[in-house]
């Protein structure tokens, strides 16, 4: 393996920026395999050196990846200068780890949403070529009938060049004021949901991605909490 700095080491998994770590080092705060390390330049094994800060143990990964319930009110993006984002929901270690949202969930959206610092793995998670589907659950004004499904599965009109592809539409119940609905898209437009809904009459109250890939949102995740995926989970989505 690859050694590295210990100050670079440090910046990586997010305990802050490269004079912040340094500091931390120059104050004797970091150990190295149980002993005191005050030079930021020391050279260690990512993967094999015990790294620690006070009590803390730092978790290297060459890459991470969080699972996030998002609840409704924040933002999908790194910053904002007025909003609240889904980053302000991570603890300030978490939020050093460089991490990107996976695709965009909408303000007032809520469920599964992804973080990683791994680019490549977000772009083959987005990409329509690589298939992978993402299923949400929303409740809308009005019934949703069998026509609707099957403008779904030829591919409803949303005003852009090309239709959407073909898309799953379940109904879990429907009565002419309301109806709860499972859809599942391979693509990520802008509001495509709510835009495809829309094509066929009805207008989206409630909305929550539930899964993607064969990766379902865990039950035990309450709304604004995350954790890191489990290798296991991460096989789900590749
Ligand atoms: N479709 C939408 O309309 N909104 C989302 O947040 C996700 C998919």
């Amino acid at each position: 393996e690859k050694k590295m700095r210990l100050d670079k080491y440090l910046v990586h998994t997010g305990y802050g920026s490269r004079s912040e770590v340094q500091q931390l080092i120059k104050k004797k705060k970091v150990k190295v395999n149980g002993e005191v390390e005050k030079r930021p330049e020391c050279s260690i094994s990512p993967s094999e050196a015990v790294v620690t800060l006070g009590e803390e143990v730092v978790d290297y990964k060459p890459f991470y990846y969080y699972i996030l319930n998002k609840p409704a009110g924040y933002i999908t993006a790194t910053e904002d200068p007025r909003q609240e984002t889904v980053m302000d929901l991570l603890d300030p270690v978490t939020k050093g780890r460089s991490l990107a949202p996976v695709g965009r969930l909408d303000k007032d959206t809520e469920g599964l949403l992804l973080l990683t610092n791994d680019g490549k793995m977000a772009h083959s998670l987005l990409s329509p070529k690589k298939h992978v589907d993402k299923c949400y659950y929303a409740e809308v004004n009005g019934k949703v009938v069998e026509a609707d499904i099957e403008a779904f599965e030829s591919g409803v009109e949303i005003g852009e060049a090309k239709p959407c592809m073909p898309a799953g539409l379940e109904i879990i119940e429907a009565n002419e004021e309301t109806s709860k609905v499972y859809i599942t898209i391979r693509e990520g437009k802008f509001h495509q949901v709510k835009r495809m809904m829309k094509a066929v009459g009805k207008e989206v109250t409630y909305l929550k991605r539930v899964s993607m890939g064969d990766f379902k949102l865990p039950e035990a995740l309450a709304i604004g909490e995350y954790r890191q995926l489990t290798d296991e989970e991460l096989g789900q989505l590749t």
